[in-house]
């Protein structure tokens, strides 16, 4: 899964029309923790395993995920972003 920066992170939350942040995710199977896009469908892990994503819920980013962006670089991203200022206390 892609690392993003925070200055990527600000590019999408000002430029994406779908953007809603990142969500703290657990696979099913191997345990593994990951940060996703929040509201996606679902997501793959590095052990091969698809994870169904609920579409009503939304977790705050782990701060050291095993798998994708670190909460600081998303929290950083979303500072520096003029649309989704408000991410700032999700993330
Ligand atoms: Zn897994």
């Amino acid at each position: 899964m892609k690392q993003y920066t925070a200055n990527e992170i600000t590019e999408m939350s000002d430029t994406w029309q779908n953007y809603n942040g990142f969500t703290g995710e657990t696979c099913g199977k191997c345990k593994k923790t990951a940060n996703v896009f929040a509201y996606g469908a679902g997501w793959f892990c590095d052990c091969g395993n698809y994870n169904v994503q609920s579409f009503s819920s939304f977790q705050i980013p782990h701060e050291n995920p095993d798998i994708g962006t670190p909460r600081s670089v998303i929290a950083e991203g979303h500072k520096n972003s003029k649309k989704h200022a408000e991410f700032l206390n999700a993330a």
